[in-house]
């Protein structure tokens, strides 16, 4: 990622001009200060400034670049170096790497409890007992058992919020819970294609 879409990201409009010295109201408007303005004309949204007096606009770095006469390559380099972002590339770098390992670890858990689930429904559509008197088949009542929660499980995976998604993944993960269903899942399909 090149230094400018990193400030951009890293340092709001508001937080540059704040830090810039201009005085930002509970509008998040400003007195601009590229005219003469004696009421707030300027609006600081997250990503870019605009002035209803003059129509100046732009991101962070043009209003960076404004404000001190610089050039937009100058100015990235001086919101870099007063925001420190230089020396937080790193940590931004493992904040984007551990996003994306939330999404595979989701995916991941999503196609074990599906798996599990399939193995779930044929086992409640296939080891029935036959008779009341018959002998309950434990993986009957396994199905019973845990249709419904891996079913939510599923729900939550699929269309539930990023916490909520968060804590099904951390539930999974504690004990390798994980990996000792997908191991089981595994060796439950083997028997079953060596039987059939
Ligand atoms: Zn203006």
């Amino acid at each position: 990622m090149d230094l400018f879409t990193q400030i951009k990201m890293a340092v709001s409009v508001k937080e540059a001009a704040e830090y810039y010295g201009l005085k930002v109201n509970r509008g998040s408007m400003i007195c601009c200060p590229f005219h003469a303005d004696r009421t707030p004309s300027m609006k600081l949204n997250e990503d870019y400034f605009y002035c209803f007096g003059c129509g100046a606009c732009g991101d962070v770095i043009d209003l960076t670049a404004q404000l001190f006469r610089l050039s937009p390559a100058d100015a990235t380099r001086k919101l870099a170096a007063d925001f420190g972002i230089a020396e937080q590339k790193p940590s931004v770098l493992v904040k984007l790497k551990r996003g994306k390992t939330q999404v595979e670890s989701e995916r991941h858990c999503f196609r074990v409890l599906r798996d599990y689930f399939g193995i779930l429904q044929d086992w409640k559509d296939h080891c029935a007992p036959q008779s009341p008197e018959g002998p309950i088949d434990p993986r009957y009542v396994e199905a019973c058992h845990m249709l419904e929660r891996i079913g939510n499980m599923l729900d939550i995976l699929i269309s539930g919020t990023p916490n909520d998604r968060a804590e099904v993944v951390a539930d999974l993960q504690k004990d390798d819970r994980l990996g000792l269903m997908e191991e089981r899942n595994r060796q439950i399909r083997e028997v079953a294609y060596e039987q059939s």
